[in-house]
């Protein structure tokens, strides 16, 4: 039985679905699910991201988090944290930088907070020579050490759920069925307390996401980095807060229909940062300010490097490499689209590249 099958036979019994259990189960379903079941990243796969582009992220990555425990008074042991590594590329770029860093590695306890097993077979393939452990969730992370974390494109996979405004209650958008196939429809009006600050800024007819499983994941991040020291950069794409439907689909690098094939293409949707920078806050942790990723990278340097890597190379290689430049960090690109937020303690300074 297909993803598909199986979701019309599940509505038909219990009804319709919130977007977040359709999202979820398309993505991380045990035998259909997207992420489960394949590699996605890179040019054969549905997407690409900024490490995949160029290893310039992840060692301008690796060199801020590096900057961090420095400036932290080098603790001699942290748990060096990414959610979501996708294939470990970040990783393996981050530690490669680092090794100029004395007693950095060492130091590192390495996690990985990832949910496929197809992607943990890559990671540890990529990260050979390393004994990275495995976690489920960030609520695992080891809570009696510094932690030193990033996510780059893991909260943009996170489930969520959508409501339209009606007066002052709001109606959730499901998928049920229609004619025998998967289709969205509404709910009934209800108040949503989640929603309250979303009366202030939206009327009647806008749509706004929630996102229920990114606070208590941001609150896990802060609540160790405010007892223990670190710091978290969170790369994403989306703002402050979002307004409209940025749930997206992506199949071969081109958009897709979020409904037509269920668990064959990936489902996204724009990370709402007040939320993240909130829980952060409740926990005790102080954040920067949020910015765009082409100002972080400028920040951190991105510029030299390239011209450091560009000396080595001619033809295709080096356009390659000035493309990834320019993807990177261009605000017609990624540049402006991506935002980072920075968490670290209170009484420490804020993480390279960004502003308290
Ligand atoms: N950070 C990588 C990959 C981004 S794709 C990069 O920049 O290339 C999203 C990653 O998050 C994948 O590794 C996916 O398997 C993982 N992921 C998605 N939802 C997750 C969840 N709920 N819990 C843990 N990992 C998840």
């Amino acid at each position: 039985m297909s993803l598909k099958d199986d979701l019309i036979a599940r509505i038909r019994e219990t009804g319709p679905l919130s977007i977040a259990d359709y999202m979820a189960e398309c993505l991380l379903h045990p035998v259909h699910g997207y992420y489960t079941t394949r590699d996605p990243l890179g040019a054969a796969g549905d997407f690409t991201t900024a490490p995949e582009i160029s290893q310039m992220f992840g060692e301008l990555i690796g060199l801020a988090l590096a900057q961090g425990w420095i400036n932290q008074g080098r603790p001699e042991r942290f748990v060096l944290a990414e959610l979501g590594p996708g294939r470990g590329t970040l990783m393996a770029d981050v530690l490669r930088a680092t090794r100029a860093v004395p007693g950095f590695a060492e130091a590192a306890e390495i996690c990985f907070v990832e949910a496929s097993p197809t992607l943990r077979a890559t990671q540890a393939e990529t990260l050979k020579g390393y004994a990275p452990r495995w976690l489920h969730r960030a609520e695992d992370l080891p809570a009696d050490l510094p932690l030193f974390a990033v996510a780059n494109e893991f909260f943009d996979a996170l489930p969520v759920r959508q409501f339209l405004r009606h007066g002052a209650g709001w109606c959730e958008r499901r998928v049920g069925l229609r004619d025998g196939a998967l289709g969205f429809g509404l709910g009934g009006e209800a108040p949503q307390t989640a929603l309250a600050h979303r009366l202030e800024d939206t009327s009647d007819g806008d749509l706004v996401e929630i996102c229920e499983a990114a606070a208590p994941i941001a609150s896990a991040l802060a609540a160790r980095i405010a007892a223990r020291g670190g710091i978290a950069l969170i790369v994403d794409y989306g703002d402050w807060r979002s307004l409209g439907d940025t749930l997206q689909a992506l199949r071969a690098h081109e958009p897709a229909d979020v409904l037509a094939d269920p668990g064959q293409a990936d489902l996204t949707a724009h990370v709402d940062f007040e939320v993240l920078a909130q829980a952060a806050r409740a926990a005790g942790c102080a954040h920067g300010r949020l910015t765009p990723q082409g100002v972080f990278l400028e920040r951190l340097g991105i510029t030299a490097r390239a011209q450091a890597l560009a000396r080595g190379l001619s033809g295709d290689a080096l356009e390659d490499l000035v493309a990834a430049h320019r993807r990177l960090t261009h605000p017609e690109e990624m540049g402006n689209l991506f935002k980072v937020l920075g968490l670290y303690p209170p009484q420490a300074a804020p993480p390279p590249g960004l502003d308290p």
